[in-house]
């Protein structure tokens, strides 16, 4: 046996390494905003548009302007948001629960939104964190590309993970557009999903007492 076949084999491997290597590349460099504008025009052009008329003419910045907004997140850290925490909760023992946070994301499957409502219960082990902190935290992740099951999921972790506390629970409820607008059709179908943390992922009877509270 020849080592030919080996190095072809390596020089495959290197060359597997290379076009690797390029593709994160080009996830990591900057786009231009130009580019990304010129992208949109293209989509104007496919959908049948005439992306010159003037209506259109600005949508194309409009559009990378709003996604700047929209895809913020990518930008922020989530647990940075969290490491003001207080101390003193003097004995304090049952739970902090905060309903109704609403929030709107994009389903990573579409790029279109969907739109709901968080809500969040933990049960502090000596450190609490800021009400709005726990809604700044949602939006962080809501602000990219998502799908709700990971969004609670994150959210539910990273308090967790920062806060530490006995357990965490979220329930998230949202409308998701490309059900609604597009495919199935389906309007005002509402998807619920949950993530329980700590103590609250085996302890069954907390679990319930908690998703009482939160159903009041
Ligand atoms: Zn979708």
């Amino acid at each position: 046996m020849t080592t030919g076949g080996l190095d072809t084999k390596i020089e495959a491997l290197a060359q597997e390494d290379a076009v690797k290597n390029n593709v994160a590349k080009l996830f990591k460099q900057d786009i231009a905003a130009k580019d990304a504008e010129n992208s949109v025009k293209t989509l104007l052009s496919w959908i049948g548009e005439n992306p010159e008329r003037e209506g259109l003419i600005d949508t194309p910045s409009r559009i990378i302007k709003s996604y700047t907004e929209l895809f913020s997140g990518y930008k922020q850290d989530p647990e940075q948001i969290l490491q003001k925490t207080f101390e003193d909760t003097e004995g304090f023992t049952g739970e902090v629960i905060l309903k109704d946070i609403p929030f709107s994301s994009m389903c990573e499957h579409h790029m279109l939104p969907f739109i709901g409502k968080a809500h969040i219960a933990y049960m502090p082990a000596g450190r609490i964190v800021g009400l709005s902190k726990m809604a700044r935290l949602v939006e962080i992740f809501a602000r990219r590309l998502q799908v709700q099951e990971r969004l609670t999921a994150q959210v539910s972790e990273t308090l967790q993970k920062v806060l530490q506390p006995k357990g965490v629970a979220v329930i998230i409820e949202a409308e998701h557009y490309c059900l609604a607008m597009r495919g199935a059709n389906k309007r005002n179908s509402v998807m619920i999903t949950s993530h329980f943390s700590g103590v609250l992922e085996h302890d069954l009877e907390m679990r319930r007492h908690i998703l009482d509270m939160l159903n009041r």
